[in-house]
């Protein structure tokens, strides 16, 4: 089965053009984050649990085999789609070597996002996301430097316009946490890009200098350069939803 890796620094948009990319590629899209996040809402968390919400809130990552595990259960119920969109998976080389040896596969593309590192902080600190769903959302405006962002509010009033829920800042888009997890990021997670390079796996850049304006233009790329040439069990539309 085809399967996506949307990769990228904390904040970059990946969760916003994972749901849209989701709909019209029909692919399942496989969110590490918003999974181990549904676990720790519980109301009870055993030890295990406790330590992975703590984890999280200090902007660190999670064992390799929690994610393992996350990502063995949806792939294997990803009938029905057209492929599997990865968003927050791999985020170190053991865990792709772990997805190669149980599925004796090979990721077969990579959509590397990429922002400079201000405009992720403010991303990022500008975050909202639903309390009940996970959708995002983002308060803050940016224009400058060739960056031209607005802020992506709920349509009607202050809450979610996918389920009505309350729109929370996460505790890891705190200031302090913001800067751990990109150093997180350059340390355990950019170092794929050269193993994806290595192995031969097709990476291409997207810089979604307009934020979610960009979205037409990554699908258009992605269509080109990936989508017409793998044999998908549905015809996709040449152009975006949006
Ligand atoms: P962001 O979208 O800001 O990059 P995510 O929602 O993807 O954040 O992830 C939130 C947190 O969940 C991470 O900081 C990390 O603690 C944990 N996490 C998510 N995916 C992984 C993964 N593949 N490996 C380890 N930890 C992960």
């Amino acid at each position: 089965m085809p399967n996506i890796i949307l990769f990228g620094a904390p904040g970059v948009g990946k969760g916003t053009y994972g749901s849209i990319l989701e709909k019209d590629l029909k692919f399942k899209r496989v969110s590490t984050g918003d999974q181990i996040r549904a676990l720790l809402k519980a109301p009870l968390l055993s030890p295990e649990l406790e330590e992975i919400k703590r984890i999280c809130q200090s902007g660190g990552l999670v064992s390799n085999k929690m994610v393992l595990d996350i990502i063995i259960d949806s792939v294997q119920n990803a009938e029905g789609y057209n492929g599997v969109l990865f968003d927050g998976f791999p985020r170190n080389l053991k865990q792709l070597d772990l997805f190669a040896e149980r599925f004796d596969t090979e990721v077969s593309f990579v959509v590397n996002c990429l922002l400079n590192e201000d405009i992720l902080v403010e991303k990022l600190a500008g975050r909202r996301v639903c309390n009940d769903c996970g959708a995002n959302y983002n308060i803050c405006s940016i224009n400058k430097d060739g960056y031209f962002m607005k802020p992506l509010l709920p349509k009607h009033g202050q809450n979610c316009d996918c389920c009505g829920g309350r729109l929370v800042q996460r505790e890891d888009d705190q200031e302090k946490t913001i800067r751990h997890r990109l150093d997180v990021y350059k340390r355990e997670t950019e170092p794929l890009l050269e193993r994806f390079e290595a192995l031969g796996i097709r990476v291409m850049n997207f810089e979604p200098k307009r934020g979610i304006d960009d979205y037409p233009l990554l699908y258009k790329d992605l269509h080109n350069d990936y989508l017409k040439h793998v044999q998908l069990g549905e015809h996709l539309k040449l152009q975006a939803s949006i």
